[in-house]
C-alpha cells in the first residue's frame, strides 16, 4: 500500500483557527478507538466515552439504537462539562486556543497542532500530551 495514502486514512490535517491563527491537527474518528465522544457546547472540552461504562446498563435497548440515538441517550446522562456547559451532540468543534467554533463535522476531531508530530523529543510529546488531556475528560455520570 502506498505508504503516503495509508499514513492519511483518518483525513488528518493542519488548519489555521480563524480566529487566533494557531494550527490545530484535525482528523477523523478511528474507527478502532471503540469509544463514542461528545463536544462541550461551550469550551473545547470532550469526553471520551468507552465501551466499558456502567451507563450501558440503564439504557433500554442499547443495541438497537442509532449512533445519534445513543449519543442523545447519553447527552441525558452526562453531568455538565466543568465550564458549565453541556456535552452535546453536533457541538461545535472549538479551537484549543481560544474557543473560536469551528465549521468541523461529527466525525472529526480536533487535536493540537504538535501532537504527532513526529520530530518531537520524548520530553516534548510528554508535554503535549498532557495539554491534550486537559481536553479529554472522562464521563461523569449523573446519579439517579
Ligand atoms: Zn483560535
Ligand atoms: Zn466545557
Amino acid at each position: 500500500m502506498n505508504e503516503l495514502e495509508d499514513d492519511n486514512w483518518l483525513n488528518k490535517k493542519y488548519i489555521n483557527c480563524p480566529s487566533c491563527n494557531e494550527t490545530l491537527l484535525v482528523c477523523d474518528h478511528s474507527p478502532f478507538e471503540h469509544s463514542y465522544r461528545l463536544y462541550c457546547n461551550t469550551c473545547p472540552k470532550r469526553v471520551d466515552i468507552g465501551l466499558y461504562e456502567p451507563v450501558y446498563d440503564e439504557i433500554e435497548s442499547v443495541d438497537d439504537l442509532s449512533y445519534d440515538n445513543l449519543l442523545l441517550e447519553f447527552e441525558k446522562r452526562l453531568e455538565k462539562c466543568s465550564c458549565g456547559g453541556q456535552f452535546k451532540l453536533n457541538a461545535a468543534r472549538k479551537c484549543l486556543h481560544c474557543h473560536t467554533p469551528l465549521s468541523l463535522n461529527e466525525e472529526q476531531n480536533v487535536w493540537l497542532g504538535n501532537y504527532w508530530d513526529e520530530t518531537l523529543n520524548e520530553e516534548q510529546e510528554e508535554f503535549v500530551e498532557q495539554k491534550m488531556q486537559q481536553f479529554i475528560v472522562k464521563p461523569k455520570w449523573k446519579s439517579k
